[in-house]
């Protein structure tokens, strides 16, 4: 048993609120650990640290701040197979697929080490007679992330990296499913040269999540997790004043064209509806086969594929995937597959009754494929974070593409075929953030950024890439006279550009 309390100021804290959660071992059910919850006072606390330390940090110049993270990167590779053990060990993915969720965030440390260039900003010299004015961008101050189970190293860098480059302290409030990775990364920013009091790590659940909200030293809000706390935490935010960007949940459609090469499509669904047990963001939910043969071979080539999936704890570096995160998701799942049945849809492959021999108490759930599926089903409208693929067969083109369009959630969406015109059509007309054209998780790169429409996201910059030093900046404009301006009097009749 570990204890996981909270790091603020550049140091471990042990939890003084008394409340605390288990850490479970998905795989095993035991419980591995105790993550402590904090109380307002503890935030407080982080927040009196970081505003403490913050100003020092914006005045440090952005060359010096971005070798803090040239160094981090370093380190995140040294301990690369520490953190995803880590990682994997409370969350229950494959190591493998933990490096890729480390990997992925690293990379967004890379892009920020560009914060010299990346912060500069506008400048006209010559607005008007002896006028230059310019744009700056100075941090909003603290800046505090809230973040979900599924990926404890990539998402806080999400939000960490930029913010943290940009100038900002900030309070991290990671999931308290699975806390550790986020309490290591804070430890290796501090040895990679980071100030005490720039990157705290406060544990908690929704007590500590509304202290941050409401908090008046906080200036911006980053969160992604389920579409209605991203909702909650978007309103509240907004109604104490502060900037917010916040995430939800997906239900992510792949338009399966007649023309497709379909052993590419069979395999890329396996990998996008599977991988991670089914618990991505960008995870493939819903496969639309267009016209009743297409459908036919595709269900075909899946069963065998998805009857095989090597599922195993995270010790397999064999397994395609792991079990899902908690008792209670893998019953949320297995009720919803019940539902499904009921409603009529085809459980062509049923994992409903998988058990690993030595794990008869881990988490597991093996894969399910669903056919038959309709948009009436709960199944096909809630979003099931599980490994479970429902296949809803369209007729034509534009019936598929009704599909994600009408759909409530709006996070990714992909399209297989051949056909440039089609591909062209579909990522022009669709109404989704993210568009993969034979890619199945279009997660774009650090240099772009990442964001749904609709119930997958609330608020107008992205994560990461240019929209991310928006978001942790705030803009500050001077218009300046230099000397005659001064010399010629006062004027009375509002300024005008003559
Ligand atoms: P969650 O919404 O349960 O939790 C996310 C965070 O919110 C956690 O830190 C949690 O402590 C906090 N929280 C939970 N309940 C709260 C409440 N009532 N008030 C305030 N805070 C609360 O999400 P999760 O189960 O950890 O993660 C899975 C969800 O996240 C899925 O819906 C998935 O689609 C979504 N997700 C979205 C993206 C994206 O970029 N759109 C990325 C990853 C995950």
């Amino acid at each position: 048993m570990y204890q996981v309390g909270h790091f603020i100021g550049g140091k471990h804290v042990a939890g003084t609120s008394g409340q605390t959660q288990p850490i479970y071992n998905p795989a095993t059910g035991e419980i591995q650990g105790e993550v402590s919850l904090a109380s307002a006072a503890e935030l407080n606390a982080a927040v009196e640290n970081a505003k403490a330390a913050q100003p020092k940090w914006a005045a440090t110049n952005p060359q010096r701040r971005a070798r803090v993270f040239i160094k981090f990167v370093e380190l995140l590779n040294q301990h690369m197979d520490e953190l995803a053990a880590l990682l994997s060990r409370e969350h229950g993915k494959t190591i493998e697929d933990a490096k890729g969720d480390i990997v992925r965030g690293l990379e967004v440390c890379e892009f920020v080490i560009g914060i010299p260039h990346l912060s500069k900003s506008e400048f006209t010299e010559g607005a008007g007679p002896n006028i230059d004015m310019y744009s700056i961008r100075q941090p909003v101050g603290i800046g505090a992330g809230i973040t979900p189970f599924n990926f404890p190293g990539m998402i806080p860098m999400w939000m960490f990296a930029p913010a943290i480059a940009c100038g900002n302290a900030f309070i991290l409030k990671p999931s308290e499913r699975d806390p550790s990775v986020p309490i290591r990364l804070a430890e290796l920013m501090i040895e990679a040269g980071l100030p005490a009091g720039i990157l705290n790590v406060v544990n908690g659940d929704k007590a500590a999540v509304d202290g941050l909200l409401t908090h008046p030293d906080i200036g911006g809000i980053s969160f992604v997790g389920s579409t209605p706390i991203a909702r909650y935490v978007y309103g509240t935010a907004a109604m104490n004043g502060k900037r917010a960007q916040c995430f939800g949940g997906a239900k992510n459609h792949m338009i399966i064209m007649p023309d497709a090469d379909l052993d590419q499509a069979a395999n890329a669904l396996m990998g996008a509806g599977y991988g991670s047990a089914g618990e991505r963001c960008m995870a493939i939910s819903v496969a639309v086969p267009v016209g009743e043969e297409t459908a036919n071979r595709l269900i075909e080539k899946l069963t065998p594929m998805v009857e095989s999936l090597r599922i195993g704890p995270y010790t397999d570096d064999k397994a395609d995937m792991g079990p899902v995160i908690t008792k209670a998701a893998r019953e949320r799942i297995l009720g919803l597959i019940d539902k499904g049945v009921e409603e009529g849809a085809k459980l062509v492959v049923d994992g409903r009754g998988f058990k690993l021999q030595g794990y008869e108490n881990g988490y597991f759930v093996g894969g399910c494929l669903f056919d038959n599926v309709t948009p009436e089903m709960d199944i096909y409208k809630t979003e099931i974070f599980g490994p479970v693929l429902s296949v809803v067969r369209a007729k034509n083109y534009e019936e598929a593409l009704s599909l994600p369009m009408k759909h409530e959630y709006g996070n990714g969406v992909a399209i297989f075929t051949r056909d440039g015109d089609a591909a062209r059509d579909f990522a022009s007309r669709i109404n989704i953030g993210m568009v993969g054209i034979n890619v199945p998780i279009p997660v774009p790169l650090a240099y772009h950024s990442f964001g749904g429409w609709k119930a997958s996201a609330f608020g107008d910059l992205n994560q990461h890439g240019t929209d991310a030093i928006k978001f942790w900046t705030r803009t500050k404009t001077v218009t300046s006279r230099w000397p005659s301006g001064i010399k010629s009097g006062a004027e009375f009749v509002m300024p005008t550009m003559k």
